[in-house]
């Protein structure tokens, strides 16, 4: 099949994506518009491309961490989530959950309870709109330390929104050892909130061990590099704890892989770990959710019926009930033999 072809056919399949950052679907053209309302002038070239070039996974933080600063107020989520609205509908997703990480936020003096407010009738929008589900992780974030991970996980529970389903870890992995945010986490699960860790993006498979072990993640982000124990390997393909695939994003951050065609994603499928496909930051790796089912299929060799069923994980591994997997998988089915 041709790469128009195939982004046609995708485009009108049902589609969930389950490891996407709010403030990475931003446009370029978005950036623009934060940086003029915060500084009074216009971004210049040179600034554009010093913003977007970076080598690993702590120098695309510190970009991430730049854009964050460029909010003026928290008004500015609602051109956010207009750009996230245009993303969903771009690529025929019709759930997704998104990682939002506040403390940025927070420390611009943004008060929480209002950028809720304004996640919320976003939210209720896009639903209304387009039929489409948007729910939101907490990124309690690695970077800045346990207690200040608690501070946020505190928040999320003194505004609670139906919207927010949990709380998730990122941030530089190597900085922030998973077992450190135990007590958060702990906390959270016990709490009937839902956990999720990123592990083994940039650091070894012993980060996945303790996002498993000391976090109870119920889902890994990246997971890369589990393929490099064995043993872990075989963890996985008993418990089948989805590992959340960010391909493209992995060549850029070059920990494991430097081409799409390196990535072991197929050989996860293969060993029957459950994989689902994402794109962590559309806008920063210059990637779209279709591209990333196009790159499975053109330089990782998954055939059209595996690609389906990679369609279908993303709806059975994401926290939704019996039910509504059951509902969307069935929408799956019938836009494909369409
Ligand atoms: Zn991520």
């Amino acid at each position: 099949m041709k790469k128009s072809e195939f982004n046609t056919f995708l485009k009108a399949i049902p589609k969930a994506e389950l490891h996407l950052h709010l403030e990475a679907v931003i446009s370029l053209a978005g950036v623009k518009k934060l940086y003029k309302n915060k500084y009074g002038k216009e971004m210049s070239k040179e600034e554009q491309t010093e913003l977007f070039s970076y080598e690993d996974l702590n120098g695309f933080i510190q970009a991430f961490l730049k854009i964050q600063a460029m909010y003026s107020s928290v008004e500015d989520f609602r051109t956010v989530f207009d750009e996230l609205e245009k993303y969903l509908v771009k690529n025929g997703i019709v759930y997704t959950e998104v990682f939002f990480a506040p403390t940025a936020f927070l420390k611009l003096g943004f008060k929480y309870e209002d950028m809720v407010k304004i996640f919320d009738e976003k939210i209720e929008n896009i639903y209304k709109k387009h039929g489409i589900v948007v729910k939101m992780i907490m990124d309690v974030s690695r970077t800045f330390g346990c207690d200040n991970a608690m501070k946020n996980y505190e928040l999320l529970k003194q505004f609670p929104s139906k919207n927010i389903i949990g709380i998730g870890l990122g941030g530089a992995e190597s900085k922030g050892p998973a077992k450190d945010f135990a007590p958060v986490f702990d906390l959270a699960i016990k709490e009937g909130y839902v956990a999720v860790a990123h592990a083994g993006e940039d650091v070894g498979p012993e980060s996945i061990w303790d996002s498993l072990n000391y976090l109870h993640a119920q889902r890994i982000g990246h997971g890369l590099t589990a393929c490099q124990d064995e043993e872990l390997m075989k963890s996985l393909e008993k418990s089948k704890t989805p590992i959340e695939i960010c391909i493209t994003s992995n060549t850029f951050t070059k920990k494991i892989v430097q081409k799409a065609k390196d990535h072991p994603v197929k050989m996860y499928f293969d060993r029957g770990i459950s994989v689902n496909i994402n794109t962590d930051d559309p806008v920063f790796f210059k990637t779209t959710l279709i591209n990333e089912y196009w790159l499975c299929h053109h330089d990782l060799n998954f055939t059209m019926d595996e690609i389906k069923q990679l369609v279908k994980n993303s709806f059975l591994q994401a926290f939704m009930s019996d039910k509504e997997k059951k509902d969307y998988c069935q929408k799956v089915d019938q836009a494909w033999s369409l």
